[in-house]
């Protein structure tokens, strides 16, 4: 055992485990729905999808986009694994992510200097290359996300923030999030977020850039929760046509 904290999902997954066994699930069927676990457990949503992403990394379950949660053939009869353990939800994650870097972008809007602020705009340059040329990367994010952190001038803070993306990029569970996600098309609409929250930022506008921080991981999270709802894929497909529909506008 580490001496990590035990987290809410991982208390999810164990009752899920248990509800796969009392409900005799053999392997290769189907578990319950996202929205049916949730009910039973009495839990949200987030945190069935963190503790169902948890199972899959151990090798418990399969996710088949469009088609439901399967209980894997020859899945491990066993508690926690070992790499699972110290991870962290992709959700709570976005969560604390969202109450610290909300703050962050307020404070920084008062301290911010005109360095930071062309820093920041490079990175956005560097970002929207990025989608352009198709390349999976998410070095400008986190740069313009840190330097945001920076123009606080408050070490601490930018330690909290520059630990939160180390957390994600070495993240199990966080890779296995992203490889069910296919379109990218998501990445402009996050590219609009990032210029809202440097435009308030440029205004000096404390109020407006901690509301543009929180929309945007808002959006993040929810953005990840349709892409990666397995029971729902012609969601994504509304999501993505209206996407486009409001670029062509
Ligand atoms: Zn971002």
């Amino acid at each position: 055992m580490s001496d990590a904290p035990q987290r809410r999902y991982q208390d999810v997954a164990a009752e899920l485990r248990q509800l796969i066994r009392a409900e005799g699930v053999q392997p290769g069927d189907r578990i319950l729905t996202e929205r049916q676990i949730a009910l039973r457990l009495g839990v949200g949503r987030s945190l069935v999808r963190d503790a169902i992403i948890m199972l899959e990394v151990e090798g418990l379950v399969q996710v088949r986009q469009g088609s439901g949660v399967y209980l894997q053939e020859g899945a491990p009869d066993t508690a926690t694994a070992p790499e699972t353990e110290d991870d962290i939800g992709p959700f709570e994650l976005l969560e604390a992510r969202m109450v610290l870097e909300s703050a962050v972008a307020g404070l920084a809007a008062a301290t911010v200097t005109k360095a930071d602020i062309i820093a920041m705009r490079e990175a956005l340059d560097d970002e929207r290359r990025s989608i352009t040329e198709g390349r999976d990367d998410y070095q400008s994010d986190q740069r313009f996300h840190l330097l945001i952190a920076e123009a606080t001038q408050n070490g601490v803070l930018v330690k909290m923030v520059s630990d939160l993306w180390n957390l994600r990029n070495r993240s199990r569970m966080w890779a296995q999030l992203h490889s069910r996600i296919f379109d990218d098309t998501y990445r402009s609409r996050w590219l609009d977020d990032h210029q809202a929250i440097l435009d308030a930022l440029r205004a000096r506008d404390c109020a407006r850039a901690r509301q543009a921080m929180r929309d945007h991981l808002g959006n993040v999270s929810e953005t990840l929760m349709q892409l990666s709802d397995s029971e729902d894929p012609s969601f994504d497909g509304f999501l993505f046509s209206t996407a486009r529909t409001a670029r062509t506008l």
